[in-house]
């Protein structure tokens, strides 16, 4: 059945996929972002009469009673800053938007009656001390440090979700992303994968943080995109939280060969400090993904980077990078 679908932080990495792929199904796409980190031209190619873009900010008071927010079905609550460099540049803006735009998102969907997915992520394990993560765990994070912004301001949104689900029956599911790649990851991000690709094809040095044992598990975004479908199309997953993420777990020196091998680089490895509170280790379980939603990834490592290669290739060639 046809959809009227809200996505927030349309303009970013995720939500242009998740926008594309909706439109694709034939549902209505309400767009809103205020670019702060997400670029115009990722929405630049979407010609479907379902799709309004609206730039504003989530965050502002009246903007829950915009009348174009009336019928909605579903809303995808996506806008944060997301890389580290990123949220640790706007670490107020952060804050407000996981918390005051999540509760303004709440109250949309509570006055609907809509699903709301909100995507929280890893990061709310902080720097764990269980391996691999499951749901249950409850993380070590630090207040005290540059990550606190976006760490403690995701878990607060979660406590929203929580209490709009059980205090006024939302229909509230909340993802906890684990690291997320592909092509649609700006050159500029700042995260590992967009960084070490861009170095390597343009012959830069890779910058590997500390001594590259920590690890990070990637999951592709087509896999993670349709885990938030799921997700959201789910009654049973009202009022859970779940991980999405790859299992497949990798250090960062190992990621660094790897691309280098595949984009056949010249380029040299070098050695910086380690960013204060990077997490050692990560790494999602994801039976209760299995379970719940019959989901899991589909897409290895190698698969994904070489197609997030490819198109890297075209896109540096068309910026004559
Ligand atoms: P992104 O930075 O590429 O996109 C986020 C979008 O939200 C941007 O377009 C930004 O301009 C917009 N935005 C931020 N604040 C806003 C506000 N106040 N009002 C309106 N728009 C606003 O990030 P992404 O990688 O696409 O991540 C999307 C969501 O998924 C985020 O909530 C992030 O925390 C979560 N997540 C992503 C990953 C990942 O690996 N990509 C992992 C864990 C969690
Ligand atoms: N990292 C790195 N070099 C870079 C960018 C990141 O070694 O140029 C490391 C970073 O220290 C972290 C991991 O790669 O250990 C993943 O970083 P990212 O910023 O992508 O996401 P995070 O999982 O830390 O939020």
């Amino acid at each position: 059945m046809l959809k009227k679908v809200i996505i927030s932080g349309v303009a970013g990495f995720l939500g242009t996929h998740l926008a594309e792929t909706l439109l694709e199904d034939g549902h209505l796409v309400i767009g809103i972002d205020n670019l702060i980190s997400g670029k115009l031209e990722n929405i630049k190619d979407i010609h479907n009469n379902g799709f309004t873009f609206i730039q504003d900010d989530v965050c502002s008071n009246d903007f829950p009673l915009n009348p174009l927010f009336k019928d909605v079905d579903q809303i995808y609550h996506l806008a944060s800053p997301a890389s580290p460099k990123l949220y640790q540049k706007y670490p107020f803006e952060t804050i407000n938007v996981n918390t005051i735009g999540t509760k303004n998102m709440l109250e949309i969907a509570k006055s609907n009656k809509a699903s709301i997915v909100f995507t929280s992520t890893s990061e709310v394990y902080g720097d764990p001390e269980v391996h691999p993560q499951t749901e249950e765990y409850k993380g070590n994070v630090n207040t005290w440090g540059p990550r606190a912004c976006y760490d403690e301001a995701k878990r607060l949104g979660e406590v929203l979700c929580y209490l709009y689900y059980s205090v006024y029956g939302v229909k509230v599911k909340v993802a906890r992303i684990f690291n997320t790649y592909s092509a649609g990851l700006a050159n500029d991000d700042g995260r590992v994968i967009s960084n070490f690709i861009s170095q390597a094809l343009s012959g830069d040095a890779i910058t590997v943080y500390g001594d590259g044992k920590q690890t990070r598990s990637f999951c592709y975004v087509s896999d993670t995109i349709r885990a938030l479908k799921l997700l959201m199309d789910k009654d049973e997953a009202n009022g859970e939280l779940i991980n999405i993420g790859n299992p497949m777990e990798y250090h960062i020196l190992e990621l660094a060969h790897l691309i280098k091998r595949l984009t056949d680089s010249k380029s040299p490895i070098t050695f910086l400090p380690l960013p204060k509170d990077d997490p050692k280790m990560r790494r999602p379980d994801i039976s209760k993904a299995k379970e719940l939603l019959g989901w899991e990834p589909r897409i290895s490592i190698e698969e994904g980077l070489e197609e997030t290669i490819k198109k890297y290739k075209a896109k540096m060639r068309i910026n004559n990078v």
